[in-house]
């Protein structure tokens, strides 16, 4: 099994005694590549950082989270196009929009949202823009407006830590969006129903990814002592997506591994 962790918050404090041992395990259990989710002013920088120390086995995304949506100057847009110009660097965000939390106020997290979809779009090669990674929580449908805003502007994207319903998850199929899947499918009190729904799914549009260090799979067995997922565990959680969808694990595996080379645009 080869797998490619799409989101993994490899910056976090949490990794600063082992990260290398964590690298080290990441590989010895399959997975193969990473990409470092860059969510702040101050963390995507650190992301690249990462990526250009790791060749060929991290990768960067760039961007402001929604939860820092307020840090969005004109100073900081000019930081994140700066960052986009590195090769390293494969996505836009994580942006988007989280009214779960509403750790910024909402008028600033969708400004901050349409800045970086902005990039994405000037961003465009032969018409495509640059892929997107975004997290939407309780705001689908203002995160569908913005969207549609940039319709035929903007390239590729792809919902990570997918976590809506069943008439949210059709709704980004259609509109040909990708999603992520994470270990929140492994806990019971709040994840039941994505099992139900992942599914429908296609293919060609899925991908996984572990959010390390948070969203440990509630499912694994023995649990680390300090609770901090890191993405060794992204076969678990393969695992347990694979039974959901009826599939074999390996093709799982493989799909999501394919889907995410194309989406990223990463070397075979
Ligand atoms: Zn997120």
């Amino acid at each position: 099994m080869q797998l490619i962790d799409i989101g993994a918050n490899l910056t976090h404090d949490s990794f600063d005694r082992d990260r290398a041992a964590v690298l080290e395990r990441a590989r010895a259990a399959g997975v193969a590549r990473m990409i470092v989710t860059g969510a702040s002013r101050e963390h995507s920088p650190k992301a690249l950082a990462l990526a250009q120390a790791h060749p060929g086995v991290l990768s960067a995304t760039a961007g402001v989270h929604p939860h820092h949506a307020t840090e969005y100057t004109d100073e900081c847009d000019a930081e994140m196009r700066a960052l986009h110009a590195h090769p390293e660097v494969v996505a836009v965000g994580e942006t988007g929009l989280d009214y779960f939390r509403d750790f910024s106020p909402r008028p600033a997290q969708r400004k901050a949202f349409e800045r970086q979809l902005e990039i994405a779009a000037d961003l465009a090669v032969d018409g495509v823009g640059k892929p997107l990674f975004l997290h939407q929580r309780d705001a689908h449908a203002d995160f569908v407006a913005i969207m549609k805003d940039f319709e035929g502007r903007i390239g590729p994207a792809v919902v990570h830590c997918f976590t809506g319903t069943r008439e949210e998850l059709f709704d980004c199929i259609d509109r040909d969006w990708h999603i992520g899947i994470t270990g929140w499918l492994c806990d019971e009190r709040r994840g039941q129903h994505l099992r139900e729904i992942v599914g429908n799914v296609p293919s060609n549009r899925l991908m996984v990814e572990t959010d390390a260090p948070y969203l440990l799979p509630r499912t694994l067995k023995p649990m680390p002592k300090d609770r901090r997922n890191e993405p060794m565990f992204l076969p678990h959680i393969v695992e347990e997506l694979a039974r959901d969808r009826g599939e074999d694990v390996a093709v799982t595996a493989a799909n999501a591994t394919a889907t995410t080379r194309a989406f990223f645009r990463l070397p075979g």
